[in-house]
């Protein structure tokens, strides 16, 4: 007998149907003789409804208030579900955060979860009864209404997993797993059997949005096996594990191929080539919050130097205005910015143990005539920056060359 976390997102119960159709799921479950936590998002929409409403009193709305108004999305979804669970013959009880202690610090709208008191579900369990807890809320120290910022649910689903040390946390969804690519790029994109938290991360941060990444590093963290699946398709899913020594034989070199269409490029053309002018380019850029990602600097035969480097499209603009008062002071040429171009980039642990990896991108590529901008590299990661004009050209060329399909 197993202990399961099962948590169904915002369009797993975006209508009454919907959730009728996942108390018949975890009634099923039940029946197998499985232990059930069930942790639900608020119904699809209702969190953004939510928030327009207090936008149209307050445009910067109290963050107390701001999180005593979201956290009804999910009581109302836990209820309902539970209603629906008894009408299955199945015994559930609901629980807001606070009800079940999810403790977190006091930073409303992105409070993180310190501890979490598993008595009462333990009892529950135990009495065979269904725990259906609300996602993405806590309680502070005062007994204030925390939340744990957009997307949050995952998060809950996790900690709640690790605190109860359940066998799996199950990730409920509208899509059956994580893909090599974004299926609707590469038609014969791959569903993966198992990913590794490391490249969980990477692929998710990259932009293939399946997992909030905040609950990708808990679990990895706390070790809690992650399985996303999808709530309206049978299947096994993907499962997110600890990369397990000794696989690296058999482990493909790539596992995925992973994008993103929001970056812009600026570029700070003839500065001096002494020490500190890095610093003096990028630091206010940092101090002014914006991230910055890729990063090349090169100097011209006439000894000045070219830094350019890659932020969000939607940030672009203000960096551009910061540079253009410390390009006068260093005396550059010119700062000049590019928003018409992607990152795309190959994801595998297996790269680790796997020499020419570099090459084999760099060279389909090539194949393919497109021009390489930039690079970065990590341990499991080759990140280039192109004209978005060659995105899904570049996407499915390296699918094929990795043999990922
Ligand atoms: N309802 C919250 C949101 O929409 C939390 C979640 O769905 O995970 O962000
Ligand atoms: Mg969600």
């Amino acid at each position: 007998m197993a202990l399961m976390v099962q948590k169904f997102g915002g369009t797993s119960v975006g209508t009454v149907e919907r959730i009728q159709l996942v108390a018949g799921k975890v009634a099923k479950a039940r029946a197998g003789g499985d232990k059930l936590v069930i942790v639900v998002s608020a119904m699809s929409g209702e969190t953004n409804r939510l928030t327009a409403l207090a936008m149209q009193i307050q445009p910067q709305p109290n963050v107390r208030e701001m999180d005593v108004l979201l956290s009804t999305g999910e009581q109302v979804t836990i209820a309902l579900l539970c209603m629906a669970l008894k009408e299955e013959g199945v015994e559930a009880v609901s629980y807001t955060g606070s009800q079940v202690k999810i403790l977190t610090d006091d930073a409303h709208t992105k409070a993180r979860i310190e501890r979490i008191d598993d008595d009462k579900m333990r009892s529950d369990l135990d009495r065979g009864k269904v725990v259906v807890v609300a996602g993405f809320q806590g309680v502070n120290a005062t007994g204030d209404i925390t939340t744990l910022g957009r997307g949050g649910s995952d998060t809950t689903a996790v900690a709640l997993a690790a605190a109860l040390k359940a066998d799996e946390c199950q990730i409920y969804t509208d899509v059956d797993g994580v893909y090599t690519t974004d299926p609707r790029v590469v038609a014969d994109a791959r569903r993966l059997e198992k990913i590794t938290f490391e490249e969980m991360l990477e692929m998710a941060s990259l932009g293939s949005k399946v997992l909030q990444i905040r609950a990708v590093e808990f679990a990895g963290k706390y070790c809690v096996p992650l399985r996303v699946l999808s709530t309206f398709k049978e299947g096994p899913g993907t499962l997110i594990t600890l990369d397990e020594e000794n696989s690296s034989m058999e482990q493909p070199t790539v596992s995925g191929i992973a994008f993103s269409r929001d970056e812009a490029k600026i570029s700070v053309l003839g500065v001096p080539d002494a020490p500190g002018v890095a610093s003096k380019v990028l630091s206010p850029i940092g101090e002014a919050n914006i991230e910055i990602d890729v990063i090349v600097q090169n100097v011209a035969a006439d000894k000045s130097n070219d830094i350019t480097f890659t932020v969000s499209r939607s940030d672009v603009d203000k960096a551009k205005s910061i540079l253009q008062d410390v390009a006068a002071e260093l005396g550059a040429r010119e700062v000049v910015t590019d928003n018409k171009i992607v990152k795309v980039s190959i994801v595998g642990v297996g790269m680790r143990s796997h020499a020419g990896v570099a090459s084999t991108m760099f060279r389909a590529l090539a194949s393919e005539g497109i021009n390489i901008q930039m690079i970065t590299t990590s341990e499991i990661k080759i990140s280039v920056i192109i004209d978005e004009k060659y995105l899904e050209l570049s996407v499915r060329t390296l699918h094929s060359a990795f043999g990922l399909e």
